[in-house]
């Protein structure tokens, strides 16, 4: 997938002259109810932005689902720029040599609002010097436009054939992401959780159904995708420029965090959970592979729902392609901090959580009745519609 690298998230270069600074006080939700375009368009907006990473696990990306519905509306006021104040990382976010833009994704790189973070504790400190509403400050800035250059990534895709004569022209999907953190102040962020379980998994769970004398009726794709940390990038891609065709994909089942039992919900063995578990049935499917494996497959009620457009599923299903993650552990010690380490995964576990997934894929490629969205559940609507559009075609 070729991708431009940036710096900052500027697509061209940006020149001001002689701007007013209006200080938005976005912590508080209400911050922004003062403010509209008369009060914005053309302005340099200041905010603080919260430290996620500070906050436990699922309160942070709270949180941060919070914050991007924040910018949204403030990207509509049309300020000149959107400056935020970093004050957990003076050093920089430690993202090094800049930032990857997906060419395909024209939100990000056309509709998205100029913004710099500022991370020097004294730009900072001179930034709050100017009182709770900008003062009288204007603003002048010169910036040339970053430089760009093409890298390629990659998804990594196996196929195992069907041999039904009409199912082997459907797809079901196993999928993983292979991407994790990378190096960040000078810490290798290993990710063997996050998802070093899932990709070893795919990778099992493919050996293991190749090497069946009987192949399942339906194809299986095997599938490793580049850059979920950054947004569902490889897996966006692929929903884009599918490789086999989507109208003929029946399923895909994500796995995410399969090795680790130690959960902040308490120790995770023999079972696993997937994220919208009522919105298709797929989940049940899996749940009767669990019976028969050893693993109780159930609906996580805090988080099943919540963490459902968190993984690769998502991109899949906004194909329309009923599309699931599974898990052990929603949250876990280490999660996306450097010690995400091999010792601490659980591999016993991790073997029976891996035959049960090889087990459920393969009901689903040798069931002739493709997996449904669940239409009675509302938050399926837009998946319904995009499975009907596909169909349609
Ligand atoms: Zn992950």
């Amino acid at each position: 997938m070729p991708a431009k690298l940036l710096s900052f998230s500027l697509v061209q270069g940006l020149a001001l002259n002689d701007v007013a600074i209006v200080k938005i006080d976005a912590v508080n939700p209400a911050g922004l109810d003062a403010h509209s375009e008369a009060t914005l368009a053309g302005k340099v907006a200041v905010v603080n932005l919260p430290d996620f990473q500070a906050m436990p696990q699922t309160e942070g990306m709270h949180a941060y689902e919070q914050w991007q519905a924040l910018v949204t509306k403030l990207a509509t006021y049309k300020p000149a720029l959107l400056l935020l104040i970093d004050r957990a990382h003076p050093a920089g976010n430690a993202g090094g040599s800049g930032r990857l833009v997906d060419p395909d994704n024209s939100k990000e790189t056309t509709a998205a609002m100029l913004r710099i973070t500022v991370h020097s504790p004294q730009a900072i400190q001179a930034l709050d010097a100017l009182g709770a509403d900008g003062g009288a400050a204007r603003v002048k800035i010169n910036l040339a436009a970053p430089h760009e250059r093409d890298v390629k990534l990659r998804n990594v895709i196996g196929l195992l054939r069907g041999s039904d004569p009409v199912l082997k022209n459907t797809y079901v999907m196993v999928t993983a992401h292979y991407d994790h953190l990378g190096v960040k102040g000078g810490a290798i962020y290993n990710g063997a959780n996050d998802d070093g379980s899932g990709t070893v998994s795919v990778m099992e769970i493919a050996a293991a159904l190749a090497g069946m004398k009987q192949r399942p009726a339906r194809s299986i794709v095997f599938m490793t995708v580049f850059g979920e940390e950054l947004g569902l990038l490889g897996s966006r891609y692929y929903g884009r420029h599918p490789v086999f065709p989507i109208k003929q994909t029946v399923a895909d089942v994500n796995l995410e965090q399969v090795g680790r039992t130690d959960s902040s919900e308490g120790p995770q063995l023999n079972n696993a959970s997937m994220t919208g578990f009522d919105f298709s049935d797929i989940g049940p499917v899996f749940q009767r592979a669990g019976k028969l494996t050893g693993i109780k497959v159930y609906k996580n009620e805090a988080n099943s729902d919540f963490y459902f457009n968190k993984s690769d599923n998502q991109a899949l299903a906004d194909q329309g392609v009923p599309a699931h993650t599974l898990c052990v552990a929603y949250e876990y010690p280490d999660y996306h901090a450097p010690g995400d380490h091999w010792e601490k995964v659980d591999y016993a576990n991790m073997a029976k959580v891996d035959r049960m997934v090889a087990l459920g894929v393969l009901m689903i490629a040798n069931d002739p009745v493709a997996p449904k969205w669940n239409a009675a559940n509302a938050n399926t609507t837009p998946y319904v519609e995009a499975m009907k559009k596909q169909a349609a075609q």
